[in-house]
């Protein structure tokens, strides 16, 4: 009995070290803290290197971990693009095991469990043995959509967005002006909103998902803009700078603060 009820104190004890209620810690033993750019995760799902209908891209050991929902979500959408004839998919980098910053990568997020770099192709075209993208990969070329943008990939990036947990998908500029152009004018087309034009993402798109309800210490962002995003939002990423606008005024940046919860997490060893 005392045993017990010691090993209750010492649970209570270091939830609440980790800032937890026990309310909230009841309702999942998976929890988010901070942030998809300075965050991390207690407990985590690893999603296999291969399985039916998908590889896993290895850029490196262990960035294939992830919140139970976003692994949830991807063999969804293997599923998707399974039903709708699309052969064997890529899925690249997930998470660290914990989260984290990544050491020697040039990800900004992937902290969290809640974002995916899935490229744009095929298992088949995937080297054997280089850790290389293949060129067949790549939809824009010196700021041009190129003939990869085709109907399998429009599908791919089409049945990535089809789900509520998307909260966002980046890609290339001239990737989302494309997909304008096919499905702007199409009815419920509001999905098109979140396909983000950003830099680089031109051999592969990167999808966020929303915080969890039962992760209360996931820091959400912003909400993307109403609407499909495919008038002036888009089109200003193609103007080149206007010689007469002012100069901005130098913005303060402000550096995101890893959560006090994530140095007990990140501190963790095995
Ligand atoms: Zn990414």
């Amino acid at each position: 009995m005392f045993c017990r009820l010691k090993a209750v104190f010492a649970g209570s004890a270091l939830l609440a070290v980790l800032g937890v209620s026990a309310a909230a810690a009841s309702q999942s033993e998976y929890q988010i803290y901070g942030s998809y750019n300075m965050g991390c995760m207690s407990g985590s799902v690893q999603l296999p290197a291969k399985g039916a209908h998908y590889v896993t891209q290895q850029w490196g050991q262990g960035r294939s971990f992830a919140h139970p929902m976003m692994i949830d979500y991807l063999h969804k959408f293997i599923q998707r693009a399974a039903d709708a004839g699309l052969p064997a998919v890529v899925i690249g980098d997930l998470s660290q095991r914990r989260g984290g910053p990544y050491a020697g990568s040039n990800h900004a997020s992937h902290m969290i469990g809640l974002d995916v770099d899935i490229p744009f192709g095929f298992a088949a075209d995937l080297p054997q043995k280089k850790r290389t993208t293949p060129a067949q990969f790549y939809l824009v070329k010196n700021g041009r959509l190129t003939a990869n943008f085709d109907e399998q990939r429009v599908k791919l990036i089409y049945l990535a967005a089809q789900d509520e947990r998307v909260e966002r998908i980046f890609v290339s500029p001239r990737i989302k002006e494309g997909m304008c152009r096919i499905f702007g004018n199409a009815p419920d087309n509001d999905w098109l909103g979140k396909l983000r034009p950003w830099f680089g993402h031109r051999a592969h798109m990167h999808v966020r998902l929303r915080c969890p309800a039962d992760s209360p210490y996931c820091k959400t962002q912003a909400a993307v803009p109403e609407g499909t995003g495919c008038g002036e939002e888009l089109q200003s990423w193609f103007l080149p700078p206007d010689p007469k606008a002012a100069p901005a005024a130098p913005r303060k940046k402000v550096k995101p603060v890893m959560p006090e919860q994530c140095r007990l997490i990140l501190g963790q060893t095995g």
